[in-house]
């Protein structure tokens, strides 16, 4: 299959199972042809989304040659992938970001993904700032990982509420973030074909409400305040107010 084709058959596949996923929690959408940008949280049709490379692009194309060659290997392979939304994020009224959550993780996150990507160097730079922003973009990937692994319940739970607006403030943790999620550990990329993350580049582990993401060859610690395994109440019409967004934050984006 052409790269494009792929892609939108991905897409397609996507849009499906996690309008599936999210139909238990939203009964609503069953009927609406909506999805919900898990970064976001608005409700939009499949026109406003793209297909995400979770592992960004600029990571793969430095990918060794001999992986980028197999065909059992191809980016979006290589990448996992979500569908995150692509319309004009306005914040009261005037336009906060042009392109919606696929490209505010492209402008805000997918460099420092790359550089751990890459073995991580910034971790210990003498600059907070730069330190921060590598820790921050590590969490964001890890909550998208986990979505894309267990589905919407991991954006709905109370800690998916404190990961969707950390995502909008990439230069700062949020002040309900404890330190063990402010803390990545990297170690040297991977160099060899027939290695397990080029076909699955996440992997996760859950201990004492926190799932441990293991990104290639680095590791954070994103919070989890529920099991995701553990039955859910599904039978509810609306999704309880715990789950939603604070009302100021769902009016600050139309
Ligand atoms: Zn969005």
């Amino acid at each position: 299959m052409s790269g494009k084709l792929e892609t939108a058959s991905i897409k397609e596949r996507l849009w499906h199972n996690m309008r599936q996923d999210l139909a238990q929690f939203v009964p609503e959408t069953e009927g609406n042809q909506l999805l919900m940008c898990c970064a976001c949280g608005r409700f939009l049709p499949l026109e406003f989304f793209d297909l995400e490379h979770l592992i960004p692009q600029r990571a793969l194309r430095i990918d060794p040659a001999v992986v980028r060659s197999d065909p059992a290997t191809p980016a979006n392979v290589r990448s996992g992938n979500l569908l995150l939304c692509k319309k004009p994020l306005l914040y009261k009224g005037s336009k906060h970001y042009g392109n919606g959550c696929n490209s505010w993780k492209g402008r805000f996150y997918d460099g420092p993904i790359a550089d751990l990507l890459s073995g991580g160097a910034q971790l210990s730079s003498p600059s907070r700032r730069v330190r921060d922003k590598h820790i921050i973009g590590a969490l964001m990937l890890g909550y998208l990982a986990m979505v894309a692994k267990y589905g919407y319940v991991v954006t709905l739970m109370e800690s998916g509420l404190i990961l969707r607006e950390q995502f909008f403030n990439p230069n700062r943790s949020h002040k309900r973030l404890g330190t063990r999620h402010q803390v990545v550990l990297a170690g040297q990329p991977f160099t060899k074909e027939g290695e397990k993350i080029w076909t699955n580049p996440f992997s996760f582990s859950f201990e004492r409400g926190a799932c441990f993401v293991t990104v290639r060859n680095f590791v954070i610690i994103v919070p989890v305040s529920r099991d995701p395994f553990a039955p859910i109440a599904t039978h509810l019409r609306i999704v309880p107010s715990r789950f939603t967004f604070r009302p100021d934050f769902t009016t600050a984006f139309s």
